[in-house]
């Protein structure tokens, strides 16, 4: 079955065993209780964590997948990784079911024609505030991403959340076959906006505060991670917006894919589409706003203050 079915259909198969693996490993790593963790910022640019958990799980992760598919390029968040004996070989017979329904364009992918970005902890300054104030729930909030893109654009994703509920989740979709393991909110009469937890900033605030005066955000939750906010988005919160640079390729391309095919748009502040090509800037310099399907994402976008936008261009500017 799993050689019959077209490289993409493959491909996902495969990342949601191994994301699902890369959760084993950070449950694994948080039981043993030394996080080792280090801080990769530049000198002056905030704390941005990384602990054992990030490094191992990218480890398996891109290991796992090279196995299977030797010609795929992977992006991956972390430069260090520490080598771990865990391999996933295996694959999910679900996602294989859908082989059948995906288009003749996403059938003919071929192995060097993808992009695989890879975020094997989303949600690791979460993940240290946990063990620090010995808040565990916080760890709801910790996400593995994996993204393909094709051509520049997501067309599948992976949402693995390790700790929902006794045994984790793992959300899935591949473009045109709507999304696996999670069933979208149609609506909400409270519209609540998400928002960064741990990287406010004053655009961010002004933007908050834009929306909330033309009755778009009801209400702000602050909460972690780019997976676990368009997970929220998801489940009944009405946009995720973060007007401000910092995330990454790697937090988008599986959220993004996700969020698509539930019906819902991710997109930069300004409405421009987010591309991942390999050699694309990995920074979102122009911000992230995810909205659900039942908002309008032009409202969001259009009630953005213009000066916001400007101050978050498509490109970063050279120093
Ligand atoms: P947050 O919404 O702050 O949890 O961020 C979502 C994702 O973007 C996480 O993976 C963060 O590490 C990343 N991110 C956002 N802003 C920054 C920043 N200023 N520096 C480093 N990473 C960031
Ligand atoms: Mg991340
Ligand atoms: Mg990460």
């Amino acid at each position: 079955m799993f050689n019959k079915a077209s490289f993409l259909t493959r491909l996902v198969a495969s990342s949601v065993r191994v994301s699902e693996a890369a959760g084993g490993i950070i449950k694994n790593v948080m039981a043993g209780g030394d996080l080792k963790i280090v801080d990769k910022s530049e000198t002056g640019s905030g704390y941005d964590p990384q602990t054992e958990a990030d490094r191992r799980a990218q480890y398996c992760i891109v290991q796992s997948l090279q196995k299977h598919f030797n010609n795929i390029t992977i992006i991956g968040e972390e430069e260090d990784t520490t080598a771990c004996p865990e391999v996933e070989l295996g694959f999910n017979e679900d996602v294989l079911l859908t082989d059948r329904l995906i288009s003749p364009e996403l059938a003919q992918i071929k192995e060097n024609e993808v992009v695989v970005w890879v975020d094997p902890l989303d949600g690791t300054s979460e993940v240290a505030l946990a063990v620090k104030n010995k808040n565990l729930a916080l760890l709801e909030q910790v996400t593995v991403l994996i993204g393909i893109a094709y051509k520049g654009r997501p067309v599948a994703g992976i949402i693995h959340q390790p700790y929902h509920s006794t045994s984790g989740r793992t959300v899935w979709a591949i473009k045109g076959c709507g999304v696996h393991g999670l069933v979208p909110a149609t609506g909400n009469p409270q519209k609540t906006v998400v928002t960064t937890r741990s990287h406010l900033s004053e655009s961010v605030s002004s933007a908050l505060e834009a929306l909330k005066t033309r009755n778009l955000a009801d209400n702000v939750e602050k909460v972690g991670g780019a997976g676990f906010k368009v997970l929220k988005v998801l489940e009944g919160c009405a946009a995720y917006v973060f007007a401000s640079a910092g995330c990454k390729k790697w937090d988008t391309c599986a959220v993004e894919a996700v969020l698509t095919a539930a019906g819902g748009r991710l997109t930069d502040i300004s409405g421009r589409d987010i591309r991942y090509e390999p050699d694309v800037q990995l920074n979102n310099t122009g911000g992230v706003l995810a909205t659900a399907l039942w908002v309008k994402h032009q409202e969001y976008i259009e009630t953005i203050p213009q000066e916001i936008k400007n101050n978050l261009p498509e490109i970063a500017s050279k120093k």
